[in-house]
Parts: structure tokens; sequence; C-alpha cells
């Protein structure tokens, strides 16, 4: 189905014509009038106002046209982007495993469930899209069945970095070392990818780890890329 758009006075939600003012999106072009920022739910996955086309996911989810249109539902395809992931991380930082890391894609109950036991709760305000969880000699990343490609790939990436941390920083407990590493290694996979917009993203949009990542970043010009990976090998 194509997607349909709006002109640049018309609300993107109900295609009123915004007479009285109206909202945008942090990281979107689209305009909406404050009726449907007041009143209409949200998607799930970007929490733009829902317009009449929108698609429900069996549990119970709801998704815009925009984020339906990249949305990773097949598990052969995740598991494929999942890879090509992986080994855009090694290629760039070689950041390797020795035992490996499974991958499966969950909705959100099972997602929060298996979150809830023992997981890591996510930051106030956010919802879980991924989760690396090792128990005993199982060491699995599941990810949020669903999500848009880009808000996947990044996810992917940003999971990564915790398997690899599981596997190569036997001390590392500082939650803001772990968090922002596994932030700056999602923010370079998205340079790699090309997406620098995606990446800028990261680098202005309020989130709870934005401080951790700074960090990192700050911790990158006074040792380089490699320096970063030697020092949370050693980190506590
Ligand atoms: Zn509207
Ligand atoms: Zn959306
Ligand atoms: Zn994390």
């Amino acid at each position: 189905m194509a997607l349909r758009r709006f002109g640049i006075d018309q609300c993107a939600s109900c295609g009123g014509v915004l007479s009285s003012g109206y909202y945008t999106l942090l990281d979107r072009d689209e305009r909406y009038c404050p009726a449907c920022i007041a009143t209409r739910p949200r998607c799930a996955s970007c929490g733009a106002p829902l317009g009449d086309q929108h698609w429900s996911l069996h549990d119970g989810r709801r998704q815009c046209a925009v984020c339906h249109a990249t949305a990773v539902y097949d598990p052969a395809l995740a598991r494929q982007i999942f890879d090509e992931t992986v080994a855009g991380i090694v290629a760039q930082f070689e950041l390797t495993l020795n035992v490996g890391v499974a991958f499966r894609m969950v909705d959100a109950p099972t997602l929060d469930a298996i979150r809830g036991d023992g997981g890591v709760p996510p930051p106030p305000g956010q919802h879980t899209l991924g989760l690396y969880q090792r128990r005993g000699h199982l060491r699995t990343i599941y990810m949020l069945y669903g999500l848009p490609r880009l808000i996947f790939r990044t996810t992917v990436a940003h999971e990564y970095a915790h398997a690899w941390q599981g596997e190569r920083c036997p001390l590392l407990h500082s939650e803001g070392l772990r968090e922002g590493f596994a932030e700056w290694v999602a923010y370079h996979h998205l340079q790699w990818l090309g997406c620098s917009r995606a990446a800028q993203r990261m680098l202005t949009m309020p989130h709870p780890y934005r401080p951790w990542l700074d960090q990192v970043l700050e911790l990158e010009r006074k040792l380089g890329q490699a320096g970063v990976i030697e020092y949370l090998k050693r980190a506590e």
C-alpha cells in the first residue's frame, strides 16, 4: 500500500489544514495539528499521533504508516539484518566474540517477561527495544518484533556491544560506562552505514543515556577509537 502524503500545510495525522499552529516531533518533518497531538493514540515506535492509516500488531502495539513501511516483521529478514550489523561492527572495531551470541525476535509481552526475569529495566520513559541476557552458558540478544529497520539496527548494535562486554570486560560494573559504550558503538555503526542524520540525532535528542555517550565520545577524543576499546577491557 502506498504511503499517503499530506501537504506541508496539512496535519500528517488527520489531513486537516494547519490554521492554528502545528507541532513537529523531534526527529521528523511531519507536522501535526494541536487536536491530533492532544487526542490521538500514538505510534508505538516513533510517538507520532496515529492517522486513519495505521497498523495494529498482534501484541497490541499500533504503528504509523512511516514506521510500518520499514518495519522488520519477518524472522529471516531480522536474522539477516542482525548478521549484517554484527559483521559491520566486527569490520569497524574488531569487537569479536569467542562464544558468540544467539538471536531471537520476540513480541512486546515476551520481551517484558524476559526483562522482568532478571534483566535490566529500561531507562525511565523508554520502552525496551532489545535485550542482551546471559543465562549460564546461554547468551542471547532478544529484539522486539516490528521495529522500523534503522531502530532495529541501532538497537542490535547497542545490544551486541553488551554481548562483547560480557565476554571481554570481566570487571566492568559502571552502568554509565556500560551504556555509554553501547551507545557509542551504535553511534559509530550509524556513521559507518552512512546514516549521519540518525547518528547526529543521537547527539541532539534527549535520552537518559546521552550524558554517558558524551563521556565516551570525550574519552575517544583523548584516546582514539582503539584506545576506548582497550580502556573498556580494563575498566571497572
Ligand atoms: Zn490533525
Ligand atoms: Zn511511527
Ligand atoms: Zn544497554
